[in-house]
């Protein structure tokens, strides 16, 4: 579990109650909470993971408020030599079309540095146009409005990696697909933090 700030990225304490996103003071936990608290209780109450195999995503419904967990098989497990794919099946259910875009994010537009984790955002291709998506906006309002401009349902997983694997050109060049330097795994609140900087700090010809 994460263990670094999921504001600042100093050294932090868990929060007490999910135990996903941890916090170097009073401060920062207060900065997070407007989008932590959408997500803290729920965290603790998603049903038990089917399989090793199913990792927990999070899905930001485009007309409901508010965002919710489910468990998405990822056969990463099976190949541990690649690092696969999570179930697009499953994901697609979700999103509610037949195409899917993908979009995996490692920097922090907000702090304008590379964060130890990465996600990956999952949304309909082509987006429907101007339904928006009133869960992510829930989740960002406290810090302003969404400048990455989703359309529609979207699911977000998170992925380890190890921070010093990873180069910038790498990530413009392969999209991180290969050496097994990726893994999807739990998606945390930490990660929660990431899709809401990235939401409102985005800006036009950024590095992911
Ligand atoms: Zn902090
Ligand atoms: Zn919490």
């Amino acid at each position: 579990m994460i263990r670094q700030c999921a504001v600042c990225w100093l050294p932090g304490t868990l929060c007490t109650q999910c135990k996903s996103a941890s916090y170097c003071s009073k401060t920062c936990q207060k900065a997070d909470w407007p989008s932590h608290q959408l997500l803290c209780k729920a965290i603790t109450r998603q049903g038990t993971r089917p399989t090793p195999a199913h990792k927990r995503a999070l899905y930001f419904p485009a007309e409901r408020r508010q965002p919710e967990f489910f468990w998405v098989e990822c056969p990463h497990d099976d190949y541990p030599d690649d690092p696969g794919m999570p179930d697009i099946l499953s994901i697609q259910a979700y999103v509610g079309a037949p195409h899917y875009a993908s979009e995996k994010v490692r920097l922090n537009p907000r702090l304008g540095r590379f964060s130890p984790r990465m996600v990956e955002f999952f949304g309909a291709n082509p987006m429907p146009k101007k339904m928006g998506n009133r869960s992510l906006r829930a989740a960002c309002k406290a810090y302003g409005s969404v400048r990455r401009g989703w359309e529609g349902p979207l699911v977000v997983l998170g992925i380890s990696a190890a921070p010093c694997d990873v180069t910038a050109d790498e990530i413009l060049g392969n999209g991180l697909a290969g050496g097994g330097i990726i893994n999807y795994d739990d998606i945390n609140l930490f990660d929660l933090r990431t899709i809401v900087d990235w939401s409102v700090w985005y800006s036009e010809g950024v590095v992911p």
